[in-house]
This record gives C-alpha cells, sequence and structure tokens, in this order.
C-alpha cells in the first residue's frame, strides 16, 4: 500500500502514519522525494486492511494498493527517476555511462591497458571479474583476492570507478572493499540470501536479469536489495533465453522501454553476453542507446584471441574505440552525451 503525503507536511504527521503502520505489524519504508513524501506500508498481509486506516490520518493525501508483486522499485512509490552516483559518475541522468572491461580479470598488463582504453575514449567504468560464476565447475573461476588487488590498482591509476561481480553473501565486505558497484549477476538473481546481504552494504548495486526471469521477477528480485535499505540500485538487461539459437541469448529490447514505464531505477544494458559475438555487439549497444537505455557494459580485451573467458565476445581495444565514437553520436541524437 502506498501512502502519498501532501505536500508541506510536518515529520509529526509522517511519523503517525509509520506508527501506525508499525503497530498493525507492517514494515515501512519513506521516499521523500523534493516535492513531497511518500511511505510504502509493506507486508504479506495489507490487502485486508482497510485503505481508510490511513486516509483519515492528518496530512495524508492519498492511499492506493499495489497490485504488482513487486513495490519499492515501482514508479507507484517512487515517480521520478532514480540516479546512483558513483564517485563523479552519475547513472540514470542525462549521461548514458560506458562500463568496459574484460569478463575476467587475467593480469595486470590486460587491465591496465583497458583502463588506459576507458580514459581515451570517455568510457565511465572499468569492469573486470574476479569471482566468476561459471557453469562448469571445471572453468575458470577468475582470480579471486588477487583480481580484487589489480581491480584496486588500475582504479587508483587511472581514477576511474570499477564494478566487479560478487557471488558469495559472505564475500560482500571483501569485495566491496576493491569496487565502487558490486554486480550481481544473471545466476544469482534470485539467490535472496547474497540480495541481502548486498543491500545491507548500501554499495552501489548492478542487478542483471535472470536469463529466464520475466522483467516482473527481476524488479521483485530489486526489491531485496531496496528493502534492506539500499536505494543505489541499477539494473542490467542482458538477454533472455528464447528458442533463437542464432545468438547466446536474444536482447529483449522491449524490456527499456517496459521497465522505465514500471520502474524508476536506471538501467544499463549488457549487448556483449545478450549476443555472444563481437561482430553483434555493435549494432545491438547502439540500439539500446538508441531505446533509452542508461548506459552499456561492454566486454573489451586487449587480444581478445588470448582471453580466457568470454573471448568471442569481446571486443578489441580498437573497436571499442569505433564504437565509442558511434555511441556519442546516438547519444547526441537523443539529446544525451556519453
Ligand atoms: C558478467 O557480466 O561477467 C557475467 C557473468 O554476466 P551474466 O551474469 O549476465 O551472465
Ligand atoms: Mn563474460
Amino acid at each position: 500500500m502506498i501512502v502519498e503525503m501532501q505536500r508541506g507536511i510536518d515529520v509529526e504527521q509522517v511519523d503517525s502514519v509509520v506508527q501506525r503502520a508499525k503497530s498493525l505489524g507492517f514494515q515501512v519504508q519513506l521516499n521523500m522525494g523534493t516535492d513531497k513524501v511518500v511511505i510504502a506500508i509493506l507486508g504479506g498481509n495489507t490487502g485486508q486492511v482497510p485503505t481508510d486506516t490511513f486516509a483519515v490520518l492528518p496530512g495524508v493525501e492519498s492511499v492506493t494498493r499495489i497490485m504488482k508483486p513487486y513495490k519499492l522499485a515501482s514508479r507507484e512509490f517512487k515517480g521520478e527517476d532514480s540516479l546512483v552516483n558513483v564517485g563523479k559518475v552519475q547513472i540514470g541522468g542525462k549521461r548514458v555511462v560506458v562500463m568496459a572491461g574484460p569478463c575476467a580479470v587475467e593480469n595486470e598488463k590486460q587491465l591496465m591497458e583497458v583502463g588506459k582504453a576507458i580514459k581515451e575514449t570517455g568510457a565511465a567504468v572499468l569492469r573486470g571479474g574476479a569471482f566468476k560464476p561459471r557453469t562448469s565447475p571445471f572453468s575458470f573461476q577468475g582470480l579471486e583476492e588477487a583480481g580484487l588487488e589489480l581491480l584496486a590498482k588500475v582504479r587508483q591509476t587511472f581514477n576511474i570507478p570499477v564494478i566487479t561481480e560478487v557471488v558469495d553473501p559472505h564475500d560482500v565486505e571483501l569485495v566491496a572493499k576493491s569496487a565502487d558497484i558490486l554486480q550481481v549477476g544473471s545466476r544469482n538473481m534470485q539467490n535472496f540470501a547474497l540480495l541481502t546481504e548486498v543491500g545491507k552494504s548500501k554499495r552501489p548495486v548492478m542487478l542483471k536479469r535472470g536469463f529466464s526471469s520475466t522483467v516482473t521477477e527481476w524488479l521483485t528480485a530489486a526489491d531485496y536489495l531496496l528493502a534492506e535499505g539500499n536505494s543505489q540500485v541499477i539494473l542490467c538487461e542482458r538477454g533472455i533465453r528464447t528458442f533463437e539459437d542464432s545468438i547466446r541469448f536474444s536482447l529483449d529490447i522491449s524490456s527499456i522501454p517496459v521497465i522505465k514505464k514500471f520502474s524508476h531505477l536506471p538501467l544499463i544494458v549488457d549487448p556483449s553476453h545478450a549476443t555472444g559475438h563481437y561482430s553483434l555487439v555493435p549494432a545491438v549497444a547502439k540500439a539500446a542507446v538508441a531505446a533509452g537505455a542508461d548506459g552499456i557494459l561492454i566486454e573489451v580485451h586487449p587480444n581478445p584471441k588470448e582471453a580466457l573467458v568470454d573471448g568471442l565476445q569481446s571486443l578489441t581495444i580498437s573497436d571499442f574505440t569505433r564504437l565509442m565514437a558511434e555511441l556519442k553520436s546516438i547519444a547526441k541524437s537523443i539529446d544525451r552525451y556519453i
């Protein structure tokens, strides 16, 4: 249930709604907008409580039931777009934020070369996996702590923010030391213990869409992060499983306007894991920017032929540089910039 307060009300009036909700055994989340305060009343049986319970309280403008399974990620709870600030980089505003880097951190030389390319091309964030969630236990699992140390070094050398994946709830604190944004991967979208721990960390987090998940399931998973008080949530569309087998996954381009309609959270698109092939990445990346994505996540490797993971879908630095120029002109045409 969503309680919208009148403009210019005082703290006591907000407090009386909060106290009433708590006395009925519900949880609350406040959205202190610039314009007005919105209070989400959360609990399994809010449906059994009449809206009048809150509508009669002083300062309340309206009470609405949210019929969707997700509450905090919804536009009903927060009408204005959420902005996530990572150092000087803002995600969800006018800038289209490009995150680029190798699938896996392999060595210092590899990561330094990509860090330099990030700076030179105007990309915003360095990506690189230190912990890799692999489909097979026999595949390379990442450099783990040594990989985090390399990320921290390149972050400092080039003064760029870093995004890296966390796969285990026990590693959240450790990964957060080297990362500005924690990534929750597709295979872990519904790992609720991990989501709860990442939510508690209050670190910016990017939640990738499970490749067999609906938009509703994805936004409901985002509620796990938001419910812990972590408002720094970014979504990432990375393609879903369909019957089509000419590509690795099918990029659901329509999820971009769908997410914009139903949620206030910023959205990044990953054309690399969706297409699975370097020759297909540029077209899909450009389509995503044109369709309104707030950013792009691209796998870039100085030498894709030698990559330990996902070499086939990685762009070389020169291909990435060319793509950046094209993305910049698309961004400009829709009144955004990179
Ligand atoms: C990744 O970005 O490194 C990754 C493993 O992607 P996904 O979780 O989308 O498969
Ligand atoms: Mn990858």
